[in-house]
């Protein structure tokens, strides 16, 4: 890419994210591909959720609202935080984003000084690179590995940390991992963060998706909420992904550069998709039971095929999110061979792990936003291929 205007830092960057872009368009010249690529669900919004939003809309919530968020979405987060985790959180700690990606984005901008280094939970998802790299942070990969049950290890982490460590970036639920972090590694996280004064993000985007015990922010744990920025989202949770509506809980004092910030990147986010996220909390007991269970029902089934064919197994029983992450390495094959091998001879659609950090390498991510009998016929198609033999 060659133009003048743009500043030197982006035409030189490389998006490591980008092999993602060359399958899918291999995928849409296949018209018998199954595509298990995008963590987009297969649901729609709650149909009462889109109601109460389209509703609100026609009652004249369509101009910018307050660029902290609409003071009743804060209210109600601050409610559901009190009624799900016994969490106080203050109304100047919560500000109203758009998603997860502008929460993440907003936030680099707000911390990095130009070489800050970012240690990541990793595998991690891509998109990290792009909001710390493009803020002029680095980002260090803290790899976590299989047998130690993808948590994070203390000491693994406490050796990368240098007098440029700004944040500890993790994410549990796990994309692309599906696993959880438990309270203990949490626990350690924290008591490092306090040893070296550091920042914990904790993207909290598939709270709803914790299969196995019932999901604990990190901020809840003592001492942590001063030092912890929360990243919620509408996306995944609330089957909300096109809403583009989220929000972060941040440590009072640094409320007003996230709001200035987030105010030059969209003055506030979009006022519908706001109201929906009210309606949506409100009825959280209502819209989100059937969803979990069926994304539960797919992850256990398609868990249990990838167990039952040769050279590939993954975690079981599945803990969270909605994605696989499938050990491919006794094939002997890379993951992006793998991936190349059964997008040609079995037309399904799978991510290399190594697009997830470079301890994903030796994986494959499968997102289970296809209904069953799809991820039937993607593991009947990919059992029968010559490296699974
Ligand atoms: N964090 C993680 C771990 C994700 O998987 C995603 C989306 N797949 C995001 C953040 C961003 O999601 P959104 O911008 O839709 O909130």
């Amino acid at each position: 890419m060659k133009n003048k205007f743009i500043a030197e830092r982006h035409l030189n960057y490389v998006n490591k994210g980008a092999a993602m872009a060359k399958s899918d368009v291999v995928a849409a010249s296949m018209s018998d591909c199954i595509n298990l690529s995008i963590g987009n669900p297969d649901f729609d919004t709650d149909q009462r959720v889109i109601d109460a939003a389209f509703a609100d809309a026609g009652n004249g919530c369509t101009g910018y609202t307050n660029f902290q968020g609409d003071p009743e979405l804060r209210a109600e987060i601050a409610k559901m935080y009190k009624e799900e985790y016994d969490m106080d959180v203050k109304d100047g700690q919560i500000l109203i984003t758009p998603s997860g990606c502008g929460s993440l984005y907003m936030i680099m901008a707000m911390i990095c000084e130009p070489g800050d280094e970012i240690i990541v939970q990793a595998p991690y998802f891509s998109s990290y690179c792009l909001q710390i790299e493009l803020n002029g942070g680095k980002i260090v990969e803290l790899p976590t590995y299989e047998e130690d049950d993808f948590q994070v290890k203390p000491e693994r982490l406490e050796a990368l940390i240098t007098d440029r460590t700004k944040a500890i970036l993790i994410n549990s639920p796990s994309n692309p991992t599906g696993n959880c972090l438990s309270v203990e590694t949490m626990k350690e996280i924290a008591a490092i963060a306090v040893k070296h004064d550091l920042l914990v993000i904790a993207d909290d985007i598939y709270t709803a998706y914790s299969y196995q015990d019932k999901f604990v922010p990190f901020a809840s744990l003592p001492g942590m909420m001063e030092r912890t920025i929360t990243i919620n989202s509408a996306s995944k949770d609330y089957i909300m992904c096109g809403w583009r509506v989220g929000n972060v809980i941040l440590p009072e004092d640094m409320m007003e550069v996230a709001l200035r910030i987030n105010q030059g990147m969209i003055f506030c986010a979009p006022s519908v998709s706001q109201r929906a996220l009210i309606h949506a909390i409100r009825m959280r007991h209502e819209v989100q039971p059937a969803v979990v269970e069926e994304f539960k029902k797919r992850l256990t089934y398609g868990a249990e095929r990838v167990n039952a064919i040769k050279n590939m197994h993954t975690v079981f029983p599945p803990k969270g999110t909605f994605y696989l992450w499938i050990n491919i390495k006794d094939t002997g094959m890379t993951s992006n061979e793998v991936s190349e091998y059964i997008l040609e001879h079995a037309h399904v659609l799978l991510l290399p792990g190594n697009n997830f950090g470079d301890c994903g390498e030796g994986f494959l991510r499968a997102s289970l936003t296809v209904p069953v009998e799809k991820i039937k016929e993607a593991f009947d198609r990919i059992e029968k291929l010559d490296i699974f033999k």
